[in-house]
């Protein structure tokens, strides 16, 4: 990537504004058709303008130039026998972004959506997201563009076992942690991790987390994320002396982080009146019935439609973008990226929404994130709301570690911790950098300055 000749120009005209303008423009050449990296490219840099006018060094050490740019991004052919013995090709990527601060650490993801972009962009997140947990790790993501939808468990096991027979070649327990993301759970993990484990020769609990309870997991692990999402939203709340308490509320997606967000809201007193998957939503104007959801989707492999057959008082609607429109108090988007749009974030407005709360990666458009901002929403972007999932991930590797294992309320006690720290330390950065109640700006800056610092302190790698 060229550098701006910040030394044969005048440093004061280039300023922090051009610095990051052009080092925007040339990731979106060199990383042409890629437009998801881009927003997440774009609204990290947006918000680090005034730390580089504050601590002009990250504009002489290139840090923005090697921030932007992985250190390592690995593409591998994945091939597999389907049922019918059929040979099929899937691609796999693995992004290792940054290590400045920890091993890379981040999800693996099985969705057919899967290519560079989308793995560029949760790379690029997760590395302050990675920061703003406080724990001891750098920035990853991978994953295939598999369709894990309507494969048999030897499918899945088949597909699972050629992916990591690649992908171990990268990864350690000191190098490389992945963990699960969409598509992939517990089952997957419990592959990947039998056949590391047998080209290892070696039980390296460290190297995957996410494992199940009996072999090297951490309990409250599987709830972390949507309990996470539920206590950062709690403490934006508390500072406007509200509470989950009575609210009502709708939380997109039935995976593993809705399931979480909508059992911690409704300990806290809320009811959680909507849920979906990629088929459409249900709205049980009663309160959605958990046991019904987790039966659904942890048990039968079901559709969520198939709730609304089972519970007279739900219906059932087709598409997703519709449960925006059902009024509520507090919005925790646990889908997907992009989900809510700017016409979805008027219609949350219109309906008296308070607090959105962003509990799956990059949900929000960069136009929805400014119609919540302009109407003064409480908004609690994806890096600082869901990082209760890698959290409860970097305490996994601490037990593995020490070979020991903490109970559920240890476990669950940290994670509340961490989600406060993290909430405090984002109002603190935007406080600090003129942006009072923007989170987004806070959690950006506050991720970056950990990252930033590290790198500068290891010289030009
Ligand atoms: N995929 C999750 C995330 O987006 C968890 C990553 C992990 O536990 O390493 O943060």
């Amino acid at each position: 990537m060229p550098t701006l000749d910040i030394k044969k120009e005048n440093q004061q005209e280039i300023g922090a504004n051009q610095y990051v303008q052009f080092i925007f423009e040339e990731v979106q050449k060199r990383n042409p058709n890629e437009p998801e990296f881009h927003q997440a490219v774009k609204e990290v840099l947006h918000s680090l303008i005034p730390v580089i006018e504050k601590n002009p060094t990250y504009m002489k050490q290139g840090v923005l130039e090697r921030i932007v740019e992985p250190e390592r991004m690995i593409s591998f052919r994945v091939p597999w026998v389907d049922d019918s013995g059929q040979v099929k090709v899937n691609r796999g990527f693995r992004v290792q972004y940054n290590s400045a601060i920890g091993p890379y650490k981040g999800g693996l993801r099985f969705h057919p959506s899967v290519n560079a972009s989308i793995i560029k962009f949760l790379g690029f997140e997760q590395i302050f997201k990675n920061a703003l947990t406080g724990q001891p790790i750098g920035g990853g993501k991978g994953g295939s563009d598999f369709d894990p939808k309507g494969k048999s468990d030897g499918e899945i096991m088949r597909f699972t076992q050629s992916f990591m027979s690649e992908l171990s070649k990268y990864i350690g327990p000191d190098v490389d942690v992945p963990a699960g993301d969409i598509g992939v759970g517990a089952k997957e993990i419990g592959y990947l991790f039998g056949q590391y484990k047998k080209i290892r020769g070696g039980f390296e609990a460290g190297v995957l987390t996410g494992k199940g309870i009996g072999y090297g997991g951490s309990l409250a692990r599987k709830e972390a994320t949507g309990y996470g999402t539920v206590y950062f939203v709690n403490e934006m709340l508390k500072d406007q002396d509200l509470t989950f308490s009575g609210k009502t509320v709708v939380v997109s997606g039935s995976g593993n982080v809705s399931i979480y967000a909508i059992e911690k809201a409704t300990q806290l007193g809320a009811t959680v009146v909507a849920c979906s998957d990629s088929s459409g939503y249900i709205y049980d104007k009663d309160g959605i019935d958990l046991s019904l959801v987790k039966q659904l989707k942890e048990v039968e492999n079901e559709r969520i439609s198939e709730y609304a057959n089972r519970k007279p008082s739900a219906e059932f609607f087709e598409g997703c973008q519709g449960i925006w429109s059902i009024p509520c108090d507090i919005a925790l988007p646990c889908a997907t990226q992009n989900e809510i749009d700017e016409i979805s974030a008027k219609i949350l407005v219109a309906n008296g929404v308070k607090a959105v709360g962003e509990g799956a990666n990059m949900p929000s458009t960069l136009e929805a994130i400014d119609v919540f901002q302009q109407n003064n929403i409480l908004f609690g972007p994806a890096k600082a709301a869901n990082a209760g999932g890698v959290s409860v991930s970097a305490l996994e590797m601490a037990q593995n570690s020490a070979r020991l294992s903490w109970t559920f309320e240890e476990v669950d006690q940290k994670l509340e911790e961490i989600m406060k720290t993290i909430y405090k330390e984002c109002v603190t950065a935007a406080n600090e950098y003129n942006a009072p109640n923007n989170l987004v700006v806070g959690a950006n800056i506050a991720g970056f300055v950990k990252v930033a610092d590290a790198m500068l302190a290891q010289g030009v790698i």
